[in-house]
């Protein structure tokens, strides 16, 4: 794990600092589920706000992690594919968000978006969320 963690931050040029190896531990063992700010929060040793607000900037800008928002507005975060680099993502896919308990998943599979924007119009983020309820929750 801890050499997964350097591997990863050398890669996209972050500095290693421990409140980000931690955070980076967290979203690698989260294994595809993306993480909220509460969620993360909840399992940090020191959740600073600001420190993880800026951890999460830096980890985005870097081609580390991805956005993934919910219809309820949520943000969460997932960790991208090696191929996303500093300057561009390639997360062209979906994301699955569970009604009923909330978790939200990368899906496998390219998106391609056929939906085009009006002249003048510029696409700054592609978001499909699929929504439904997730094996667990589903067989409840
Ligand atoms: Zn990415
Ligand atoms: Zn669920
Ligand atoms: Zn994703």
């Amino acid at each position: 794990m801890e050499s997964e963690i350097i591997r990863r931050l050398e890669a996209h040029q972050l500095r290693k600092t421990a409140f980000r190896k931690e955070v980076l531990e967290l979203f690698i063992a989260a294994k595809g589920v993306a993480l909220s700010n509460q969620d993360l929060e909840g399992q940090l040793e020191n959740p600073d706000r600001i420190t993880l607000y800026r951890t999460l900037k830096a980890f985005e800008d870097k081609g580390l992690i991805h956005l993934a928002v919910d219809s309820g507005g949520v943000s969460r975060y997932a960790l991208c594919s090696s191929d996303c680099t500093a300057h561009a993502h390639h997360d062209q896919h979906a994301h699955f968000h569970c009604l009923e308990c909330g978790k939200t998943i990368c899906l496998e599979g390219e998106v391609v978006i056929r939906a085009k924007a009006p002249e003048g119009y510029e696409v700054a983020r592609e978001n499909l969320v699929l929504e439904g309820t997730c094996a667990k929750c589903g067989a409840a």
